[in-house]
């Protein structure tokens, strides 16, 4: 059955980017985990390996009559499982075709970005899936030029950003505008996202597996954006582009590549904020990234 093989391709993606002790037995897909399951169980095979502990166990076989009626009687799906086919074919693309995205990014042309972007917000904006979905207020998805040559990319939504759904509106967002600003852009000129679009709640760090589910919405921005520099801001999306927990502090102001991506990490704004003396730092590796873009 098609539908049940996309769900085990969506459960093992969800392995592979770091989701440990799935317990799909009261996520927003529960119902259509046990559908699918119910519909696949009349033909088991009996030497097929078993499933995890983890997994939900599926529910007994009900009689085709039973089972005819229990469908008709079936409340109607969550959002959220209604989105999770969608969510499968946009995360997938990435992960499988990294080499190939800048060539198909260059492809990627002015309506057609936009197009782009809008149908990637349309797919994940009632994201479930990971836990803080179900805190926030408003899917933050990122805002800016789609033809911007520089990308910022920040740790995740604040309090202002949560109520507002807009990336970098708060104090820290007013700080990054001044920045961007004194480079000699303006924010509508460039393109600001975040590693998660959701806020953790009390503006703590994102966990890893909230990060590795949500990162792939920002992959297809970049994809689609296709910017000539990257400014990672902080240690979250530093890390996450270098995979590797790393500090901020002792390789800020070295560009590196992400892919086929310049990239500039430096000091988030909220730590600007925190230490003033930090402003000279960042200024100093702001120069560099526009001595890249002239
Ligand atoms: S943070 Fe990302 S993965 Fe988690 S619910 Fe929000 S959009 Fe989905």
């Amino acid at each position: 059955m098609a539908v049940l093989q996309d769900l085990q391709d969506y459960l093992e993606y969800m392995e592979v980017v770091g989701f440990e002790n799935l317990v799909l037995d009261e996520s927003p897909f529960a119902a259509l985990l046990a559908e699918y399951r119910q519909a696949a169980a009349p033909s088991p095979r009996p030497s097929a390996v078993p499933p995890p502990a983890r997994h939900a166990a599926p529910p007994p076989p009900l009689p085709a009559a039973e089972r005819k009626q229990a469908k008709s009687e079936k409340p109607a799906r969550p959002k959220a499982a209604a989105n999770l086919m969608s969510i499968m074919n946009m995360v997938q693309g990435p992960l499988l075709e990294k080499e190939d995205n800048r060539a198909k990014a260059a492809a990627i042309q002015g309506e057609d970005k936009i197009d782009c972007l809008r149908k990637t917000y349309q797919t994940f904006h009632q994201c479930q899936a990971c836990a803080l979905g179900t805190t926030r207020t408003h899917f933050v998805f990122g805002e800016g030029n789609p033809d911007a040559d520089l990308l910022f990319i920040g740790e995740g939504p604040g309090f202002d950003e949560d109520r507002t759904g807009r990336p970098f509106v708060g104090k820290a967002g007013q700080l990054l505008d001044r920045i961007i600003e004194a480079m000699g852009y303006r924010r509508d000129k460039v393109f600001i996202a975040n590693i998660v679009k959701c806020r953790p709640p009390n503006n703590r760090k994102p966990l890893p597996d909230e990060v590795a589910a949500c990162s792939p919405i920002l992959e297809k921005q970049i994809e689609y954006v296709n910017p000539k520099v990257i400014v990672a801001l902080g240690a979250t999306p530093f890390s996450w582009l270098k995979g590797a927990n790393m500090s901020i502090t002792r390789h800020r102001g070295q560009f590196f590549n992400w892919r086929d991506y310049m990239v500039m990490p430096t000091f988030h704004p909220a730590y600007i904020l925190r230490n003033p003396v930090a402003k000279r730092d960042v200024w100093e590796d702001m120069q560099k990234v526009m001595a890249k873009l002239k």
